[in-house]
């Protein structure tokens, strides 16, 4: 098999192109193979159409104060992750998004996420503050 079996590109016309034995143990199907841009396309069918972002002058992203990371396409939105650790305010929100807006479609509505810190779990510190116990111990009474 030395076409992929989607697009019926030969393999010295992709990237790559990976063989299948068509279930052999089973016996039932032809040997399939297909390529890395149909693997691609398979990827996005599965797990939604995200498109890579426009590439944004990084002063302009600076000046913006986030990080966005990707479009999604599906809600027709922008998501903005916001390298602050707080809620962006209306106005930085604002700036943020007239600094953005000509890098995507018109009417695209912006999104703002933001780093939440996780909440502390005492069971967790716990554990660990009994593993540092355990550590400090003279080797010669270590139980492992
Ligand atoms: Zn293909």
């Amino acid at each position: 098999m030395d076409a992929c079996s989607f697009c019926g590109r030969r393999a010295d016309e992709v990237g790559r192109l990976i063989a299948g034995d068509g279930g052999r143990s089973r016996g039932q199907l032809p040997p399939a193979a297909i390529c890395n841009d149909c693997v691609e396309l398979c990827y996005r069918i599965v797990h939604g159409p995200h498109i890579p972002l426009p590439p944004i002058p990084q002063d302009i992203l600076a000046r913006a104060g986030a990080c966005p990371t990707e479009v999604t396409e599906e809600t027709g939105s922008v998501v903005v992750n916001c390298s602050s650790a707080a809620e962006p305010s209306e106005a930085q929100a604002a700036t943020c998004k007239e600094l953005l807006a000509p890098y995507f479609p018109a009417g695209a509505k912006f999104r703002f996420f933001w780093p939440v810190e996780p909440p502390a779990r005492a069971s967790a510190s716990e554990w660990l503050e009994t593993q540092i116990a355990v550590y400090n111990e003279p080797p010669s009474t270590r139980s492992l």
